[in-house]
């Protein structure tokens, strides 16, 4: 199965993507991810990605498409899930000619609904580990240690783009941009609208439920 979940920052698609490719045996493809590795790794993408992370700011489709691009061309007929890709009508056109032209087919797309409240609160409390990128929360999951993964002894540290001014510009971007994918996305069909509030477990379900498969 071939997967695309999108939604507003803070919905939890890493999370939930996570699990998908545990029990579902698929790739996942986050371009949030991808880029954020180009960065710490300072490449050529990196130095171009990062003024745009930096500001919360969508980072444009020319490199951002030939990015999914070239993951997609390598897949080997490996199972997917697109993970903040795309994010805007463009992206989502481009995807369609790129999938036409490599003979493939997203099955379901899911969208994971958050009310706004709960967003702000996720997004601005989000910690991740530096090294493995596990995701704490300071109310609702902190590590055991202060500042100190619980996987990996690793630093427990805030997303540059999880602060506060940050967050408003990422939720501007999503409102004018990605917002307007819902439409698109019902209007092609296998849209499949989730309730993103609760805990990981019960989201899980509710995605699984809906897509119809058991894990
Ligand atoms: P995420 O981890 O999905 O919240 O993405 C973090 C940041 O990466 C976003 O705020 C954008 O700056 C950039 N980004 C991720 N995916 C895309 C995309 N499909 N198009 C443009 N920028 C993206």
């Amino acid at each position: 199965m071939n997967l695309i979940l999108f939604g507003p920052p803070g919905a939890g698609k890493g999370t939930q993507s996570a699990l998908l490719i545990e029990r579902l045996n698929i790739q996942q493809i986050s371009t949030g991810d991808l880029f954020r590795a180009a960065i710490k790794n300072k490449t050529e993408l990196g130095t171009k990605a990062k003024e745009f992370l930096d500001a919360g700011k969508l980072v444009p489709d020319s490199i951002t498409n030939g990015l999914v691009e070239e993951i997609l061309r390598k897949l080997n007929g490996k199972r997917f899930v697109l993970d903040g890709f795309p994010r805007n009508v463009d992206q989502a056109a481009a995807l369609e000619k790129l999938l036409e032209t490599l003979h493939l087919k997203i099955d379901k797309t899911l969208f994971l609904e958050v009310p706004m409240e709960l967003l702000l609160n996720r997004l601005a409390g989000r910690r991740v580990c530096k090294n493995c990128g596990t995701t704490y929360h300071v109310q609702a999951k902190p590590p055991h240690n202060a500042g100190v993964c619980d996987v990996c002894d690793g630093e427990v540290l805030q997303r540059p783009d999880d602060k506060e001014e940050v967050i408003r510009t990422r939720l501007e971007a999503y409102d004018k941009s990605t917002r307007p994918l819902k439409d698109y996305y019902k209007a092609a069909g296998q849209f499949i609208e989730i309730d993103g509030t609760g805990s990981t477990d019960a989201v899980f379900e509710r995605m699984t439920k809906a897509m119809q498969v058991k894990c």
